[in-house]
């Protein structure tokens, strides 16, 4: 009879001979959430017998979890700052930048908090929900270029119970963007790695997240330059663009800022200090 402590062992034997870090850890989530229960819970159960059935819910997970297909995917969801996200293939999975991302922003905009706002590339709708959320009185355009993942950020603004705040739109960049539609704060996480920089990531991201979410030409930078140079024919008087991006083009995208008439052009680091974000400003 296998217990619940030999099936952990096991998978965390299985899941470090895959090159899975943390695969202790992993394996007991893996596994609790296999069988609809929270990870302490499982500690309290470990000399249990498992019957069949729950082995046999037990093993696709883990067979997907060592194939390294994302955590996030085979457990369904992925927390970001206070809320839950669904995420499957369909999206990337939010990183620890762009939940720094709301936090940034949410200190910028202490004093005087925006009233409308645009997630350019919502995925998930991470960005757009994460603002909804410290905004209360904020309306969220969030808008994205492939249909499925707006429909799963369609799901996710029902579940967190903000869907009267964000309004989705299928769209490349800017272009269902009316000429007349300005925004407070404009915001967005787009691709910006290079193709060499995708192609060293880990197996989790390289062979799972959608490639066109990670990857943009000339240097990781084409959809960051697109976004900045029409910015400021969105942007209201004194409005706001804030962007993550990678961590060898600021000297670039500073440039882009000035070119297209924004000020206030600065770079702001990531918690491991490396220059991950931009924000600029539109003159009032
Ligand atoms: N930070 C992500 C990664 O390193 C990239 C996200 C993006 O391209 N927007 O995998």
């Amino acid at each position: 009879m296998l217990t619940l402590l030999d099936i952990v062992k096991r998978t965390t034997d299985f899941f470090a001979k895959h090159g899975i870090e943390s695969a202790r850890l992993n394996a007991e989530l893996v596994i609790a959430h296999a069988l609809g229960m929270n990870r302490m819970k499982i500690y309290l159960q470990f000399e249990r017998p498992l019957t069949e059935k729950e082995l046999e819910s037990i093993r696709p997970l883990v067979k997907r979890r060592a194939q390294r297909e994302p955590l996030a995917y085979v457990l369904g969801t992925a927390p970001f700052g206070d809320l839950t996200l669904r995420v499957d293939r369909r999206v990337l999975v939010p990183r620890p930048e762009t939940e720094q991302l709301v936090e940034i922003v949410k200190d910028a905009f202490a004093a005087t908090p925006p009233v409308r706002i645009l997630d350019l590339g919502t995925g998930s709708g991470a960005l757009a929900l994460g603002l909804a959320r410290a905004f209360p009185a904020a309306r969220v355009v969030a808008v994205d270029a492939s249909a499925d993942a707006l429909a799963l950020a369609q799901d996710n603004a029902a579940a967190c119970g903000l869907a009267g705040q964000v309004e989705f739109r299928a769209s490349d960049w800017f272009a269902a963007i009316r000429a007349d539609e300005r925004f407070d704060l404009i915001i967005s996480n787009p691709p910006y790695l290079t193709e060499a920089e995708w192609a060293e990531a880990q197996p989790e991201v390289r062979d799972h997240e959608p490639k066109p979410a990670l990857v943009a030409a000339d240097a990781g930078c084409a959809d960051l330059l697109k976004i900045i140079a029409a910015a400021p024919r969105h942007l209201a008087p004194g409005g706001s663009l804030f962007l993550e991006t990678g961590i060898d083009q600021h000297p670039r995208l500073l440039e882009a800022i000035a070119d297209a008439g924004l000020i206030e052009g600065r770079s702001i680091q990531d918690w491991s200090e490396r220059p991950r974000f931009v924000a600029a400003m539109l003159p009032r």
